[in-house]
């Protein structure tokens, strides 16, 4: 079978390194990468490629800035020719991103089956654009990947449990590689991280494009870098450049994007994950930290219950107080929320 897979978030590298390993070691199963250029540089993009393992992107289509609209307009337009091409049997697209949407209408139209890995997830909050791409991918899509249970179960309440569709729980393809590149980790090179750091990540819209909980974070990040423990922030383009429109002063370690190896000797090492990542709070969790995530929903509900995660939105006060009360505490929770690690392999089987 010919797979066309569409990637082009550094997310989808991530994700995309265990499935794309475990569809090439299945056998029967050939796969084309179309990679759409939505993130470019080179600590967002090739740093993957090259740390991963990840073929090289069989179609490089360079697509990135603009509105909304624009991007995810000419990413379907040039996806479709790719599939016109190619005539694929099947595509895989993954998450919630403007490249998972483009590629899912595209193959849609088509008439090409299109499974989602990452299915059924929902935060309920219609002005993201995540939640927009990923219920639109979930409505084309005849293979629905879920990573948990919750996610099987937002599917049944919108009425999939009736249409022809497999919906399966397979688990996270995010705990698969966590575990696979843990014994890879990788020291960043030339930073000097400070002892018990707290580490944080910013780059949603909902934070970065409103000034006033851009603001409101960025004094959070800077008081408790001054009263519990210095922050180490490898900082997102898009809000690096948010925060430098804004004028706002940000007196914490702020590093580039580092890539996923020593992301991930950074989260073993840290005391407290201060994020508003969707992937990063379960990377906590998989290595042992608390996560206080600055956020109003979070679409993994399951840590929130577990007790291992906060939501505190985007107001100082909360942010401090939660980073402050949970810093430096250790998370043994053993359960098996996310599967286990045999994600990647079970969709492969599925798949074959
Ligand atoms: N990540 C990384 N380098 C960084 C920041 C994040 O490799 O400098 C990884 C992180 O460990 C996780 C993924 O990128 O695996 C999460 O991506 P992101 O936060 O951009 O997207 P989201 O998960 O919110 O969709």
């Amino acid at each position: 079978m010919k797979l066309l897979t569409i990637i082009g978030a550094r997310p989808q590298f991530i994700k995309a390194s265990v499935v794309s390993k475990a569809i090439a070691e299945i056998g029967g199963l050939a796969e084309t990468i179309v990679h759409t250029g939505q993130h470019f540089d080179d600590n967002m993009s090739d740093i993957f490629f090259d740390q991963l393992g990840i073929p090289r992107p069989d179609f490089l289509l360079n697509i990135h800035g603009g509105s909304h609209g624009a991007m995810t307009g000419r990413m379907l337009s040039e996806v479709e020719r790719v599939m016109l091409a190619e005539k694929p049997d099947r595509v895989l697209v993954y998450g919630d991103t403007n490249s998972t949407l483009a590629g899912a209408l595209a193959a849609a139209k088509l008439n090409i089956p299109v499974a989602h890995i990452e299915a059924g997830l929902r935060s309920f909050n219609m002005r993201m654009p995540e939640e927009i791409n990923r219920i639109l991918t979930d409505q084309v899509s005849d293979l629905l990947f879920c990573p948990t249970q919750a996610a099987v179960e937002n599917l049944s309440q919108e009425g999939f449990l009736g249409k022809p569709v497999k919906i399966l729980n397979v688990g996270d393809v995010m705990q698969d590689s966590a575990l696979f590149f843990s014994q890879r980790e990788r020291a960043p090179e030339g930073i000097d991280v400070p002892n018990g750091f707290i580490l944080a990540t910013l780059h949603r819209a909902e934070n970065t494009d409103d000034p006033a909980r851009l603001k409101s974070i960025v004094v959070a990040l800077n008081k408790l870098q001054s009263t519990v423990a210095p922050v180490v922030l490898p900082l997102h383009p898009r809000t690096r450049e948010a925060i430098s429109r804004c004028g706002l002063p940000l007196n914490v370690s702020v590093i580039k994007p580092v890539g996923y190896l020593e992301m991930i000797w950074l989260l073993q090492r840290c005391n407290l994950v201060l994020t508003d990542s969707g992937g990063v709070q379960k990377e906590a969790f998989f290595f042992g930290k608390y996560c206080v995530t600055m956020r109003d929903q979070t679409e993994w509900i399951e840590l929130i219950q577990a007790g291992v995660n906060v939501l505190v939105g985007a107001d100082e006060n909360n942010i401090v107080t939660a980073a402050t009360k949970h810093y430096g505490k250790q998370v043994e929770d053993q359960r098996q929320l996310y599967g286990g690690g045999q994600a990647a392999e079970r969709i492969a089987q599925y798949l074959q």
